[in-house]
């Protein structure tokens, strides 16, 4: 079956020198141990040049960025391109994070957008779906995470599929408290059965699961069917922790 994927997302966190050690002890780490699945670091955008220089001459670990700018190019202060991130040897850009929807209002739309860009630069979109809790306790959660989902799958009456996806339940972002194997899987089943529906290569798409995902809790998430990795907030931070999740994939 194919390969699992272990994503780091640093957010905004680390300093560059802080940023050298964990790209280096984590490449020391998987020199010792190689990783049977992929792995990938989503940094902030000013040390991509830096990271790029680190990573050069490795295939071990890939880099991703946090946002792309849903515009091509023009008069957007303060946006990175999806171009711009190509030139630094970017592998992925993580699309539509729930601290983007929420803090910076960022539509599906718009999260669809994004994930374009990033496509036509060549770039695999990391695109996060996720309930919120009221979403969750008032029994939406399929309906959100589907809604999400088909934004960004079905455009013009095309089908996307050269994509990762992230399932985020929002309250379990940096909260501790973990979606259980048997919840995440129930919506990654759901995930599944919807790209399914949508296209032939739905068992090719990696279903990734992210919040609070950490060195004990990683083994039994990823074991289970339709979870093809995880996407790391604060656990990616630490070099030993980073590498226990990994260890932990297929
Ligand atoms: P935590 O692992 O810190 O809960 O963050 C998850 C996340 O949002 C990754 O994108």
């Amino acid at each position: 079956s194919k390969k699992q994927l272990i994503a780091g997302n640093w957010k905004m966190n680390a300093s560059l020198a802080g940023s050298e050690a964990l790209v280096r002890g984590v490449l020391e780490g998987l020199a010792a141990a190689p990783a049977v699945c992929d792995v990938a670091m989503c940094v902030p955008a000013p040390y991509l040049a830096a990271v790029q220089g680190w990573l050069s001459g490795q295939t071990a670990v890939q880099a991703g960025a946090q946002d792309v700018s849903q515009h091509a190019s023009g008069a957007y202060t303060g946006e990175v391109s999806a171009d711009m991130l190509r030139d630094f040897g970017v592998r992925y850009a993580i699309v539509g994070h729930s601290e983007r929807r929420q803090y910076h209002g960022e539509t599906d739309e718009v999260v669809a957008a994004k994930a374009q860009r990033a496509l036509a630069a060549g770039i695999t979109p990391i695109v996060c779906v996720g309930e919120t809790l009221a979403e969750r306790e008032a029994g939406h959660t399929e309906e959100v995470v589907r809604r999400q989902l088909a934004a960004v799958v079905h455009v013009n009456g095309h089908c996307i599929t050269e994509i990762v996806v992230a399932y985020e339940p929002v309250w379990a972002i940096g909260t501790g408290k973990t979606a259980s194997p048997e919840q995440a899987q129930q919506v990654h089943a759901v995930l599944r059965a919807q790209l399914a529906a949508a296209s032939v290569h739905a068992d090719r798409i990696p279903l990734l699961y992210g919040g609070s995902m950490n060195a004990s809790n990683a083994a039994s998430l990823l074991a289970q069917p339709d979870i093809d990795g995880g996407l790391i907030g604060g656990a990616s931070l630490k070099v030993p922790d980073f590498l226990a999740i990994v260890a932990a994939a297929r």
